[in-house]
């Protein structure tokens, strides 16, 4: 049972997360970021999923930075996350957030959407960001053009899977997951639903031994 008195600061969060919420005037948090967050610090692959509105972005966002602030990186110069999401308003969206939490500490975050100029992107890319967001086609057209290389990427999330997988991104989300593939890499896969046979069929591809969080609805 979520206990009703939880607050972040109860995750054992780096203070420089506390701070941002605090600054946000978040301090409770929703059921989906109670059961993802300490289950995302431990390590693990998760599956989750709750409604839209719920407070999901948080729940991939606080651990995600928690670990690469708490982490030596395993290489200088290559991304250490890549957060992907299936539309440029939704990249923006996660960016915002991302900027907002990550204000206290030195994260260089580089926003890769389709539909924008590629050799801005390319120059972009040279300044070796930390942390990636970006659409699937846009990213999978710079590994084509090897401006990037995700051998050292140590966290990859996947932001409305089933949005993602309904666009037809199933291509360029099995080509990233190649690019990125090593033993160290954690995977995080959030949707608005698990009740989705191409989501089941990516996760059991692309997560190892994950935990499955499923809050409210018929999951
Ligand atoms: P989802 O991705 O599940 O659709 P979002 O992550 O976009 O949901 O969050 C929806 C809104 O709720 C955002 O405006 C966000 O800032 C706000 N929010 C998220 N978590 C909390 C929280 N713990 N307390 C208050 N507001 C929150
Ligand atoms: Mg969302």
């Amino acid at each position: 049972m979520t206990q009703q008195t939880e607050q972040f600061k109860d995750f054992g969060l780096d203070t420089r997360l506390l701070k941002a919420l605090d600054h946000l005037g978040i301090d409770t948090p929703t059921e989906i970021q109670s059961r993802a967050i300490p289950a995302a610090l431990t390590g693990h692959d998760l599956i989750a999923s709750s409604k839209t509105g719920s407070g999901k972005t948080l729940a991939f966002l606080l651990p995600a930075i928690h670990r690469l602030i708490k982490t030596r990186a395993l290489s200088k110069r290559d991304p250490r996350a890549l957060i992907l999401a299936p539309t440029r308003e939704l990249a923006k969206q996660v960016y915002v957030q991302l900027r907002a939490l990550t204000s206290g500490t030195s994260i260089n975050i580089t926003l890769v959407l389709g539909g924008e100029n590629f050799n801005d992107q390319l120059k972009a890319l040279r300044r070796e960001p930390h942390v990636i967001v970006a659409t699937p086609g846009r990213l999978a057209n710079h590994l084509d053009e090897r401006s990037l290389n995700l051998n050292g990427l140590e966290l990859l999330i996947m932001d409305e899977a089933d949005r993602m997988l309904d666009l037809g991104f199933a291509k360029e989300l099995n080509q990233i997951n190649e690019a990125a593939d090593h033993r160290r890499r954690q995977t995080l896969m959030f949707s608005a639903t698990l009740d989705h046979a191409e989501v089941d069929a990516m996760a059991e591809k692309l997560l190892k031994s994950p935990k499955r969080i499923a809050v409210g609805a018929a999951n």
